[in-house]
Parts: structure tokens; sequence; C-alpha cells
């Protein structure tokens, strides 16, 4: 459904929680059920249509209908790939867009959301953070974009990962009351739900107080601070070993294993030295390092794919290591479903699908 010029105005039901629904219901006798039954068709129906909320009063439709919205988002391009991956490119009707990507597996239907319009981190590898910052995205739009990848999904999506665009935990109150309506209304396992951050370290702070059993995942890409600081220029102000200690105190105050998401970029960051120090960084921490290699975005960096042989290698010294080791599973391609890269090139930023089928990983 489009969004209407009025209906843009309204406040939107999607976001508040089911006891938020209540307090906008007031003074009525029956605001507890009903504020149950309107959460329940938001939330776990996925239905948007007040009308077809057959349990409720009409009188009460017809009153939320022109005083609510029910749709914080519209489609401004969904693209499908040929391995089952949907990807959608969505605004709240200003054409600010955001992306978020349906991806299933066999075992599990997974979704990749964003928690801002662009991304102020300048990361020189990424799409996202070419574009710049425009916007946080609010509750609404974060499980908004949940909410739309579920109408379209015949299996229910068990998993969330932050690693659209933007810095999650930049956006930290509303990430943080989004995850708790998708736990608490959707019905979602806090540990189903991973925020990937790229490193800031009161953040991870702040985050680790609200002791959330979700997973953590520290962009790291070098345990160089060399390395780091021309890719990432968070690393100036965080370096390397005083955002692996923020991670450490996450993961003791949590239990949970720390992740790291290791960007190979070839003969930057791909190297055996920087595997061993990889290595020698995370000793004796429960640990999982989780390696991608680049998906190209010409940010004039000259950057480029890594070598099979260079990832099989980084892989082995991390292995023989005792590293825990996970390859990104690349998803997508057809689609550009990578992160950043549908609204890069709905903005002509980057490389059209032929050419990008003509880098394949090099052999
Ligand atoms: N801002 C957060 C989450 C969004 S980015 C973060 O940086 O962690 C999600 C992941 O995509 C990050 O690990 C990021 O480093 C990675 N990424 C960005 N650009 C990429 C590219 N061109 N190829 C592969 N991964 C990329
Ligand atoms: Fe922002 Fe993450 Fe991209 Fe860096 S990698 S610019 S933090 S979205």
């Amino acid at each position: 459904m489009k969004i209407g010029e009025n209906q843009e105005k309204l406040p939107c039901l999607i976001g508040l929680s089911q006891k938020e629904i209540q307090a906008v219901l007031g003074e009525r006798s029956d605001a507890s059920m009903r504020s149950k039954q309107l959460a329940w068709h938001l939330y776990r129906r996925h239905e948007t249509n007040l009308q077809a909320m057959g349990d409720l009063p009409q009188a009460l439709r017809d009153e939320l209908e022109l005083c609510f919205r029910t749709h914080p988002l519209e489609t401004a391009v969904r693209k499908q790939s040929t391995d089952g991956v949907d990807k959608l490119l969505v605004h709240r009707g200003d054409n600010q867009v955001f992306e978020c990507v349906l991806l299933p597996y066999e075992d599990r239907v997974s979704c990749c959301l964003s928690s801002q319009v662009g991304c102020p981190m300048g990361c020189k590898f990424c799409a996202t953070g070419l574009g710049g910052f425009q916007r946080n995205l609010d509750v609404s739009e974060i499980v908004g974009q949940y909410l739309m990848l579920q109408q379209l999904s015949e299996r229910r999506i068990s998993h969330v990962v932050f690693m659209g665009m933007g810095e999650p935990l930049l956006n930290l109150p509303n990430l943080i009351k989004a995850m708790r309506i998708l736990h608490d209304e959707v019905g979602l396992s806090y540990r189903h739900i991973t925020v990937s951050t790229v490193g800031i370290v009161p953040q991870i702070e702040k985050l680790a107080e609200e002791k959330l059993p979700i997973h953590l995942a520290l962009s790291l890409h070098s345990p160089l601070d060399e390395v780091r600081d021309r890719l990432m220029p968070v690393n100036h102000r965080w370096p390397v070993q005083e955002v692996f200690n923020a991670m450490r105190e996450y993961q003791q105050a949590t239990g949970r294993k720390i992740t790291l998401e290791y960007l190979l970029i070839r003969d930057v960051t791909d190297t055996p030295d920087q595997a061993k120090a990889l290595a020698k960084l995370i000793r004796g921490v429960p640990n999982v390092v989780n390696l991608i290699p680049f998906n190209y975005v010409d940010t004039e960096q000259g950057f480029a794919r890594p070598t099979r042989q260079a990832v099989r290698q980084f892989r082995q010294i991390l292995e023989q290591a005792g590293v825990n080791v996970s390859e990104r599973m690349e998803r997508g391609h057809d689609i550009a479903a990578a992160c950043g890269q549908l609204a890069g090139q709905h903005t002509g930023r980057i490389m059209n699908r032929a050419s990008v089928a003509d880098l394949p990983v090099a052999r």
C-alpha cells in the first residue's frame, strides 16, 4: 500500500509495545484486551489492514484508521535473487531509502535490517559509508522492515542481523526498543538477534548494561592499528586493543562468545601476518571469526577481492591456532544483496550487475 499524503503524518502503531497500544486506547474498559488483539494482529499475523481485524469492534477499527498508520514503510525497489534472497529498498514516503534483505536458508530464515539511513562512520570499503549519513531510523521503521520481509516469506523469519545500512550502536535507544518489540511482541528469541558494530566503545558498554542475550559482532577487519586506521576512521578514536577489551567485557557480562567480522581485502587485510596477529589477539577468549570476502564496491581505494588461495591460507592459520572460523555464505549476488549495495546502486554509486559479474574471486 502507498502511504497517502495525510497518512504519512499520522503516528504509527507499528513500533509500539502492547502496553503502549493499551495506553493509546486510553480509558476504554476493554483497553487491555483490545491492545492484546491489536498487537497480535500487527506482530504475529503481520496484518496491516485494520478493517481485516475482525475481532475488534467496527467503531474501534474506524477510529484507529482515522488516527493511526499501520504502514511505516513503502517499497521503492524489490529485487529477487535466483537463490531465494529477496531485497527491498524502502522509505517512509520521503525518498530517503534504506534496505533490508530476506535470507532463506535450509534450516532457518534470516533477515538483514538497517538501523540508519546512510552511515556517518565513513569506512573506506563500504557503499553505505560512501553515501554519508542522513538520519537514524525510528522504532517503527526498524520493526517495519522485519514485518515487510515477513509478509514476503512463506516461512517464519527466525533470525535477525543488523548488518544493513548504518551503525546500530549510534541509534541505541531505538535499536534496543526495536529488539524488545521483536522479542516481546513478535516472539523472536534474543539469541537469534545479531548486532554488528564498527566498535564504538561507550556504546558497547551501554548495550552490555541492558543485559540482553543477543549476539554482538565486532567488525574488526584487521588486528593491526596501522591497517585498521586506514580502513576505518573509528580506529583513531578506539584502536584495536581498546575495542577488543570492550568486547571482552561484553563477553564476560553476557556469557556469549566474542564474534569478530573480518573483511578480506586482497593484499590489505588478507595477509598471513594479520592472520597470526588476529589469532594472538583472541587467544584464550571464546570466539568465532566470520571471514567475509570483500564485495566489490568502487570506493576509489583500489580494493579487490582476495584470491581463493589467500582465503584458504588465512583460514588455515587461524584454525591451526584454535580459532573457530566460519566463512560468510555469499547470497544474492545477482541482485547485489551484499551490505550497502542496492542503495548504492540506486544512487548510481556502485558498479552494475554486469561488471560485478566480471569480478569473480580470483583463483
Ligand atoms: N555498521 C555496522 C553494521 C552494518 S555493516 C558494522 O560496520 O559492523 C555490516 C557488515 O558489512 C560489516 O561487517 C561491514 O564491515 C561489512 N561490509 C561493509 N562493506 C562491505 C563490502 N564492500 N564487502 C563486504 N562486507 C562489507
Ligand atoms: Fe557504517 Fe558499517 Fe559501512 Fe562502516 S561498514 S560505513 S560502520 S555501515
